[in-house]
């Protein structure tokens, strides 16, 4: 279908890197705000990449030599927090974006880290298990002098699982002699991970769907939710929703989706670390596409799978009443005017799925502190974080006249913008 609105007309067309996201949301944010341009000028650009050559032994002897990175965006508020990504398509132009956006991110909950992103150009369906934890092993020693729990703390991210960040916190512990588990976080608990942190991005998306129906005066008794991708932030984020009441009328996976307009029991459809794609071999009444289950007219649809699914082709075929991001990036900067337009809210990922990077800060507090917390805690304070952030977001979403992506870019630009003013610039 072809994109009918003229508003999009002036917005460049999707897809965009996540470098363009970035600047654009920055540039966007400052156009809003008193700030110092000299300051944008600085965050428009990392302040380190480090790209490194990761060489490993293939089980038939070869050696074969991979290109790793980590990108330092911006370390104003603390240090460098962001995800290491094992996929083909990594780059230093990715690393950067990504990286920015987890400036904002972690700035908008307001947590005392910066921005980072890594990644090793590579597919790890094509390494065995020995083979990754080489270069795991490999990577984490390269980057070594630029990491650490007070400098640079990686996460898991596309490719990587906490085994991974289990392998890399011992690769940096053995080399500093000591065990060091703030290195790192996403890691299994036996090993110093946090209690709730897999389920942690997941239940920031229902606790932010919760408060933004109250918002719009919906009850959650009569709100009706489709949600795209049954992964670790869908299937969490639709569980908890229908435990609050809520009626989880479509879920999918790549195959497609199931469809019941009495509600489905969320708890009964096999998860994607339960039994993968296995949600079209549940039982229900009907079955959509994913195309048609983000047409779907219902009060919330959740796009929690992949980037890019809201783009022109589909915006003004939403029926639904709110859009809430639970995936990176759902939707095109294009999807973003027209939904303006035809004021829809879009309650933005950097804030709707911030409950990863939350809690991997509070795993981060429990290591240093070598105290590990009760999950009833790690739910609590995740409440409570996620409450704050919504809190700050919406009272600059009622005083502007822009999107709560807007508002929420706001909130994150002005703390950093105001921390490098009272730091200022070393000479
Ligand atoms: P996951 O791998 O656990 O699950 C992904 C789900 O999406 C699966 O059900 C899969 O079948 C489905 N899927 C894959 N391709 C699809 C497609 N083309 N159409 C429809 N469904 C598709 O992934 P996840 O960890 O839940 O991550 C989902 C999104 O949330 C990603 O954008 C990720 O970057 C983002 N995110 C994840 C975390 C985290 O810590 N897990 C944190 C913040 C953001």
């Amino acid at each position: 279908m072809a994109a009918t609105s003229t508003s999009a007309d002036d917005e460049r067309d999707e897809p965009e890197s996540a470098l363009e996201t970035a600047r654009r949301q920055l540039q966007h944010a400052f156009d809003h705000l008193d700030i110092d341009q000299n300051i944008v000028e600085r965050l428009k650009h990392p302040k380190k990449v480090h790209e490194v050559t990761v060489p490993i032994e293939r089980e038939n002897g070869d050696v074969e030599v991979y290109t790793g990175y980590r990108a330092q965006h911006d370390s104003v508020r603390g240090p460098f927090k962001g995800g290491i990504r094992y996929h083909p398509d990594v780059t230093r132009e990715e690393c950067v974006g990504l990286g920015m956006l987890m400036t904002w991110k972690c700035a908008v909950m307001d947590l005392p880290f910066g921005g980072a992103k890594g990644g090793i150009a590579v597919n790890p369906k094509d390494l065995s298990t020995e083979e990754k934890e080489q270069l795991t092993r490999r990577f984490t020693d390269e980057i070594r002098s630029v990491i650490g729990p007070t400098k640079d703390i990686p996460a898991p991210d596309m490719g990587t699982d906490p085994q991974t960040m289990a392998w890399l916190m011992d690769a940096y512990s053995m080399q500093e002699g000591e065990t060091i588990p703030g290195v790192v976080t996403g890691k299994p608990p036996i090993v110093g991970g946090s209690k709730g942190r897999d389920s942690a991005p997941g239940r920031s998306v229902a606790i932010i769907t919760r408060e933004a129906i109250e918002y719009y005066d919906k009850h959650s008794h009569e709100t009706s939710v489709a949600v795209q991708g049954f992964g670790s932030v869908g299937s969490n984020a639709a569980k908890l929703l229908d435990d609050w009441g809520m009626n989880v009328v479509a879920v999918s996976d790549v195959n497609g989706g199931i469809y019941d307009a009495t509600g489905l029991d969320t708890h009964s459809i096999p998860a994607h670390h339960e039994e993968p794609e296995a949600v079209m071999t549940h039982g229900a009444p009907e079955t959509v596409t994913n195309d048609e289950l983000l047409e779907l007219n219902v009060d919330v649809v959740i796009p929690a799978a992949i980037g890019n699914v809201l783009t022109v082709d589909n915006a003004d075929d939403i029926a639904a009443d709110i859009v809430i991001e639970g995936a990176n990036g759902p939707t095109t900067s294009a999807a973003s005017a027209i939904f303006a337009e035809r004021e829809i809210p879009v309650i933005p990922d950097i804030l709707a799925n911030a409950g990863g990077v939350t809690v991997s800060y509070f795993e981060w507090l429990q290591d240093i502190n070598r105290r590990a917390w009760s999950l009833d805690r790690v739910h609590d304070e995740l409440e409570a974080e996620m409450l704050a952030a919504w809190r700050d977001v919406r009272k600059e979403f009622d005083v502007r006249d822009g999107t709560w992506r807007d508002a929420a870019y706001i909130v994150a630009l002005s703390r950093i913008a105001k921390a490098h003013e009272m730091r200022g610039l070393w000479p």
